[in-house]
């Protein structure tokens, strides 16, 4: 039988971490669908993982050499540069030669074998039973490679890397059968990088069933933090009556 949930839900990290910093954050932006203007980190964040995935895309297969990763990462520089300002443009630069450099290590360690990738930005999903209906998580993958390392690409400025998506990627990895040997996220600003502990699995689901049953059961309350300094809803966070708690919804509404 078809169950709401089958059908109209398709959950995706980022949503559950959106509910877990600020419930009424996440009524505003996704169920309330309060516009919302796209922040410039957001895009550019956006423009860098283009280009990475094209570099990936278009990387000669019988070149596979520490020259040609230069070669190919300082012509996106040359080329690319041009289209930012000049604060993103200094940014997209550095960003791009860390990137450059840790291909470099990459090659270094895992070899030519395993240096292109399997896949370059895969969307896989997975279902999961939470009291008796069937969800659907699903995870954009940066990149996977033959030896099993999955990379998520961070290009913003914050370092903490989040347990939720770390265990919501595993979770899809696992049941896909995708043998994976590590996830990593790599933050190309600060040169440092995260890998996925397996207990993040455990938590992540934790935090999928809180989801979960506080959007079906419209549990959103306001949960301050130093988000609200720069939360685009500050404004109407407190203007907007409380919603009814614990009132049963249908899921189909908050799609
Ligand atoms: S201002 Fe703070 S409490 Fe209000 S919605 Fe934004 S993050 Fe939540």
């Amino acid at each position: 039988m078809r169950t709401a949930f089958k059908h109209h839900s398709r959950i995706y990290p980022s949503q559950i971490r959106l509910y877990d910093t600020c419930p009424r954050l996440y009524e505003l932006e996704k169920v309330l669908r309060i516009p919302t203007v796209k922040n410039r980190k957001a895009i550019f964040g956006e423009i860098v993982h283009a280009h990475i995935a094209d570099y990936f895309r278009y990387f000669p297969q019988e070149e596979v050499e520490q020259e040609t990763i230069k070669k190919l990462t300082q012509e996106m520089i040359t080329c690319n540069s041009l289209m930012f300002e000049e604060e993103e443009r200094k940014n997209y630069q550095e960003i791009l030669t860390n990137f450059q450099n840790f291909e470099i290590v990459r090659l270094g360690k895992f070899g030519e074998e395993n240096y292109l990738p399997l896949f370059i930005e895969k969307e896989l999903e997975a279902e999961i039973g939470i009291e008796g209906e069937t969800v659907e998580v699903r995870a954009i993958l940066d990149i996977g490679f033959p030896n099993g390392l999955v990379i998520d690409w961070k290009t913003g400025e914050r370092k903490r890397y989040s347990r939720i998506q770390s265990g919501i990627i595993q979770y899809i990895l696992k049941k896909n059968k995708f043998n994976s040997k590590d996830v990593l996220f790599v933050f190309l600003q600060s040169k440092t990088m995260n890998k996925g502990k397996e207990e993040d699995e455990e938590y992540a689901i934790e935090k999928l069933y809180e989801f979960v049953e506080g959007v079906k059961k419209r549990i959103f309350p306001k949960q301050e933090s130093e988000i609200c300094e720069i939360c685009f809803f500050k404004g109407y966070c407190n203007s907007q009556e409380e919603p009814k708690k614990e009132t049963e919804v249908s899921w189909t509404s908050v799609t």
